[in-house]
């Protein structure tokens, strides 16, 4: 089952971590990290593992990228189950490193 996201949803209107259920907050914090890592990533690397493992426990290897037709959503996936999911607004969040 694919996740779709707007990170913003988890933000509060000035992009501020905003005090949200644990549960939210872990999938936030997850999400983040996915931006991180596809925003910090050389554009000609062509790896696109994440050092995060899946949010399932599963402990699979996640990768993330932008999307090929539409680079304002990251689609990300895990390597060992069949968890995925796409992400839009993350630009300019605390973990987008695009813009410096
Ligand atoms: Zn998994």
């Amino acid at each position: 089952m694919a996740l779709i996201a707007n990170l913003r949803h988890y933000l509060g209107d000035d992009l501020s971590l905003v005090e949200i259920p644990v549960p939210a907050a872990t999938l936030r914090e997850f999400l983040g990290c996915l931006v991180e890592a596809a925003t910090s990533r050389d554009p000609d690397d062509e790896n696109y593992v994440t050092p995060f493992k899946c949010r399932l426990h599963c402990n699979g290897d996640i990768f993330a990228l932008f999307d090929p037709g539409d680079p304002s959503t990251i689609v990300w996936s895990c390597m060992s189950c069949k968890d995925q999911g796409m992400l839009t607004g993350w630009e300019g969040t605390v973990w987008d490193k695009s813009s410096g």
